[in-house]
């Protein structure tokens, strides 16, 4: 009987410490808000331990093509690191900086502290060649970049295009796509006159008269 006592009690204590690390293991979950580029971004982190484990966007508006590598490669970043003090993304701070907020602010409204991070295995290097030659190199990978450089492609020549940003497109990307052109159809189904000349002089004015007249008139 005393034998028996004894290994309750030990069973009693063992079950006590495994329900210890249990609680220790247990997940929490916290939602946390900021203002992104074109509203609010949501989210809500999954914390174990000390530790970002996961992170769900669960409601952005901001521009689906430059937002996309701030809700893939900063929120892993984030996970990483274990911590919000990672770098944005060039050409979508604020969507970058608003995801580190709305985590950050999660990350309070759970009451947990973050420990530091282990280290991050770094992606294995890949050699890459010193030098490359092209026919063609064209700086800047917007409308006029692409058009040079398919232009020279389909001339025969070897092109590369080099983009400073990590996201191509440039204001080509977020323009209206509206085409400034004299004589258009849509211009005489509204009953509108309008000529090359109009055109030139129009174009000439919106620049300050600062274009170069053979240029222009080239087309
Ligand atoms: C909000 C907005 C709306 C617009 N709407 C219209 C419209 O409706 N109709 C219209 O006709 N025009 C519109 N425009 C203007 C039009 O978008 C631009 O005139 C046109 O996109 C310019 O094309 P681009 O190729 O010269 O430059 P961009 O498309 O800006 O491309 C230039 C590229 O070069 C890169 N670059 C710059 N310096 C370097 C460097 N040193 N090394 C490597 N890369 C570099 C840039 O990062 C960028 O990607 C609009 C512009 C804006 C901003």
């Amino acid at each position: 009987m005393k034998f028996k006592k004894s290994a309750l009690v030990i069973a009693m204590m063992a079950s006590a410490i495994l329900a210890g690390c249990h609680i220790n293991n247990e997940m929490s979950k916290a939602q946390g808000s900021a203002q992104g580029k074109h509203g609010e971004v949501v989210v809500e982190t999954t914390f174990s331990n000390g530790h970002i484990v996961n992170i769900d966007v669960i409601k952005q508006h901001e521009n689906k093509v430059l937002a996309a590598a701030v809700f893939k490669d900063v929120k892993q970043a984030i996970i990483d690191n274990n911590s919000v003090d990672v770098d944005s993304i060039s050409g979508a701070t604020v969507t970058s900086n608003a995801l580190k907020r709305a985590v950050e602010n999660s990350v309070k409204a759970a009451g947990v502290t973050l420990v530091a991070a282990g280290a991050v295995a770094g992606k294995a290097q890949v050699a890459q060649p010193t030098d490359y030659t092209y026919d063609v190199v064209v700086i800047g990978a917007g409308g006029a970049g692409f058009s040079a450089g398919l232009e020279a492609m389909e001339m025969g020549s070897s092109a590369v295009i080099i983009e400073k940003m990590p996201i191509i497109g440039g204001n080509s990307l977020i323009s209206g796509a509206e085409m400034n052109v004299a004589g258009s159809w849509v211009q005489k189904n509204m009953g509108i006159t309008d000529s090359k000349a109009l055109f030139m002089e129009d174009t000439l004015k919106g620049g300050d008269y600062k274009a170069i007249l053979p240029w222009l008139r080239r087309w």
